[in-house]
């Protein structure tokens, strides 16, 4: 069990902490702001003998404002042979991972067709998953077995594009060739397989908008398992495609996919990829979100309470993270924290609210750092220093909006913040969207909440001053943050036994007076993150 504690803490501390100096996010030029990625088309023979990637990646974007000199990202070793727009060869300059192409004058508000002939060896990603890059692995069959890595240095370790989370392109073809007999496993559903000369052009699809480092192959000589699964009565390819040397337990691991994704449609509304499939793919590594082809590389591992986290969490980022994402690396926890807490909604379904109370003291409380805040600065990048905090406090956070706004309001407007319009194209959305939407379903000015739990590192400080007098105990309790009204519970032995009040709190000291020799209990159930200044006289 201390492994798997050890484990997972390892997996979030160090998710966007990476080893190459590549990011995504940040600050838009206007040259890269002037640019919607409509669709990318990316076409690579893929030889894992050599270690090499080669091809062409075609960009659909529309121009939406003028520039002098177009911007797309790609890791500065690959070597790019051609550069053309709407057919035109042109010029280019590829420095500190960015190719620089003047604008041969194409209209405004068309749609043009960018191609970049390219190839080289990728970085080898040192840690995968969290680290970029590729990992060049054998299987037991002495296939090769090559996964790729992407979300926290960018999918510029692998192909040009705009590595940006607020343009998502609204649909992608992979092709990927690779030599038999190996299979190459991408997002979406197979339009072809075309064999020539012993190698395998295997050409994904998906329509669905996606994120670039959603976009992503595997290959190795897998085994296809597969079932029709249902999800809220709407039937669904389920597919794992596993090395041979893996497949015992698959049928297993499909039968708790199909009721994992049922606690994620039943919660948050129906699978969004509903017309394509839920894949998972084998790994060489544990595990990451890609859309509708989940890394998988967890060799069916159990948590102490019997459920495959990672099978979990991964599947979890189809709602929180590719349909719902962010368009500033800032909001981050709106992916992870979500996703998270989802897990403790999961625990509390199925093992009761004894257990979920433990799961968000042991999983969540004891990891928070409370050194940066949440959401950070606008403009972020993936080097995000809050680390952790955006999964364990952004789930705690939304663990205390559910005691502060009460359990049905909380789950009905998470459901409806998944799928609601929003102020961005392609579901994008950010936490001031979050915070007018809980505003607006409880008629409650909340800011006071999120600016303390969100926006600051610290936690708010509540300020507890007893004394005896006579035979009673006077507490007066008041929180130190201006403005903040957390009402919190506290249990005590009152006149007719075990009683429990809430608290309703402000800056102004609230005296409760109790037994002197009774002890008392602040927020008996956990809910709280707060730190207490206590004074005894
Ligand atoms: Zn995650």
């Amino acid at each position: 069990m201390k492994i798997q504690t050890l484990f997972c803490h390892l997996f979030f501390s160090s998710v966007f902490l990476n080893g190459l100096d590549l990011s995504s996010g940040g600050v838009l030029s206007k040259s890269q702001a002037s640019i919607d990625v409509h669709h990318y088309d990316i076409d690579l023979r893929v030889d894992p003998y050599k270690r090499f990637i080669s091809g062409k990646v075609k960009i659909k974007f529309t121009l939406l404002e003028a520039t002098s000199v177009f911007e797309f990202d790609l890791y500065q070793s690959f070597t790019i042979s051609g550069v053309l727009i709407n057919g035109m060869n042109l010029d280019f300059e590829h420095k500190n991972h960015t190719i620089f192409i003047p604008n041969p004058d194409i209209d405004l508000f068309d749609t043009h067709q960018l191609v970049i002939k390219y190839g080289g060896s990728p970085p080898v990603a040192k840690r995968p998953p969290w680290d970029g890059g590729f990992t060049w692995e054998t299987s037991e069959s002495g296939h090769p077995w090559v996964g790729v890595s992407c979300q926290g240095n960018g999918a510029h370790v692998w192909y040009p594009c705009k590595e940006h989370p607020s343009d998502k392109a609204d649909s992608a073809d992979i092709k990927i060739t690779a030599p038999d007999p190996i299979k190459a496993v991408a997002n979406g559903l197979l339009v072809s397989k075309k064999q020539k000369d012993l190698w395998t052009t295997w050409h994904w699809k998906t329509q669905y908008p996606i994120s670039t480092y959603n976009i992503n192959f595997t290959l190795g000589g897998f085994n296809v398992v597969e079932k029709t699964g249902y999800i809220l009565n709407k039937p669904l390819k389920i597919v794992y495609y596993v090395l041979p040397e893996a497949e015992k337990g698959a049928v297993e691991l499909l039968n708790l996919t199909e009721e994992y994704l049922n606690f994620y449609a039943n919660s948050f509304g129906q699978y969004p990829w509903i017309k394509e499939k839920f894949g998972l793919v084998h790994t060489p590594y544990w595990g990451m979100e890609h859309q509708t082809i989940n890394a998988y590389g967890n060799a069916y591992k159990k948590t102490k309470l019997g459920y495959d986290f990672i099978l979990f969490h991964e599947m979890g980022h189809e709602w929180w993270g590719n349909y719902l994402s962010v368009a500033d690396w800032s909001d981050f926890w709106i992916h992870e924290g979500f996703d998270t807490y989802a897990e403790a909604m999961f625990v509390e379904e199925k093992f009761g609210w004894d257990m979920a109370i433990q799961f968000v003291d042991e999983r969540y409380k004891k990891n928070i750092k409370n050194d940066y805040p949440v959401v950070m600065d606008k403009n972020g990048t993936t080097k995000n220093p809050a680390g952790n905090d955006v999964y364990y406090k952004g789930a705690h956070v939304l663990h205390m909006l559910r005691y502060l706004i009460g359990d049905e309001i909380f789950r009905s407007s998470l459901k409806e913040y998944i799928s609601m319009p929003k102020e961005l194209e392609k579901n994008q959305t950010s936490t001031k969207e979050f915070i007018s939407l809980i505003e607006e379903n409880t008629g409650l000015d909340l800011q006071w909440f999120f600016d303390v739990y969100l926006y600051q590192g610290e936690l708010p400080i509540l300020n507890v001053k007893e004394k005896f007098l006579k035979e009673k105990l006077l507490i007066d309790f008041w929180w130190e943050n201006k403005g903040f009204v957390m009402p919190i519970e506290i249990t005590y032995n009152g006149h007719g036994g075990k009683t429990t009040r809430k608290l309703v709190l402000n800056n102004k000291p609230h005296r409760v007076a109790i037994n002197k020799k009774e002890k008392y209990e602040l927020d008996p159930d956990h809910w709280l993150l707060f730190d207490t200044n206590r004074d005894f006289k």
